[in-house]
């Protein structure tokens, strides 16, 4: 089949306008919503800690770690807290997952600019306008209406994408010279990645995660439990030789470089 054709034009590109910045809580699909509410309040290994509607933008634990140290540089309180954890009945440790920033809009927004723009900042930040990549497995495959924000530089670029999942694709692998097409994927293969891993540590029990309490016995004693950032943990349970070097190849796309080139070498 024939690709359509995109202009230079026809590329997405930023106004900057912040609105994406502005309002980070409960910025996700709404079927995620349900699945949160539905199971991650004890019924799974990873729990969640705060109530659905003070959910923001996710933070990975080391993102919540450079997030920590540059609040401190450009002078802001990034109110970074934890949001999603697992309670190790092994190790009576409490490991944080991932963090979130306790706000309306993101501190680091002054001006309508973000203050550490500079930086590599979180992949939430550089995966916007998508709030989803194509190859997530969710059960079905992702239509063009729900992998987006809302976002008002997208308004032209809609129309343009095809409706069939293949040739969709190959669009938005050429349409994001951002970087956020890619970014919105290794963001979704770290999501699988996590659970995976909590699966293999379960199988090689390295972890026995508490399940099925009640939530507010959970919550306090997951608040008196020692805490571990989860990639911490897994280098201190031998799970993982080096958090540096798997930190980095999530730094640079390498799953998702892989991926897409996969994708387009099988449907060239
Ligand atoms: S991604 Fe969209 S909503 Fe966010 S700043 Fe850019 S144009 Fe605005
Ligand atoms: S850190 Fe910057 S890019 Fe990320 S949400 Fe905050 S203002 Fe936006």
């Amino acid at each position: 089949m024939k690709l359509n054709v995109i202009q230079p034009e026809k590329v997405f590109k930023c106004s900057q306008c912040g609105t994406c910045c502005s309002h980070i809580r409960g910025m996700m699909p709404r079927e995620d919503k349900e699945f949160i509410q539905k199971m991650a309040y004890g019924k799974l290994p990873l729990v969640q800690l705060v109530p659905i509607e003070k959910m923001s933008f996710p933070l990975w634990d080391w993102e919540a770690k450079r997030f920590k140290k540059w609040q401190h540089e450009v002078n802001v309180d990034g109110k970074i807290k934890p949001s999603r954890g697992i309670l190790d009945l092994n190790s009576n440790k409490a490991i944080i997952v991932t963090y979130f920033m306790d706000s309306d809009a993101c501190p680091f927004l002054k001006d309508k600019k973000c203050s550490i723009y500079y930086t590599k900042r979180a992949y939430i930040c550089r995966l916007y306008p998508f709030n989803r990549g194509p190859f997530l497995d969710v059960g079905s495959k992702p239509k063009k209406e729900n992998m987006f924000g809302t976002c008002g530089a997208m308004d032209p670029l809609m129309p343009l994408i095809p409706e069939t999942y293949d040739d969709m694709v190959k669009f938005l692998s050429k349409a994001f010279p951002d970087g956020s097409f890619e970014n919105a994927i290794q963001f979704d293969y770290i999501t699988e990645w996590v659970n995976k891993t909590i699966v293999n540590l379960m199988k090689q029990k390295l972890l026995r995660p508490a399940m099925n309490y009640p939530y507010e016995f959970f919550l306090k004693r997951f608040e008196n439990a020692e805490k571990i950032d989860f990639t911490d943990f897994l280098e201190q349970c031998s799970y993982i030789d080096n958090k540096e070097e798997l930190i980095k190849s999530f730094d640079e796309n390498r799953d998702a470089k892989i991926k897409i080139s996969e994708f387009l070498e099988q449907h060239s």
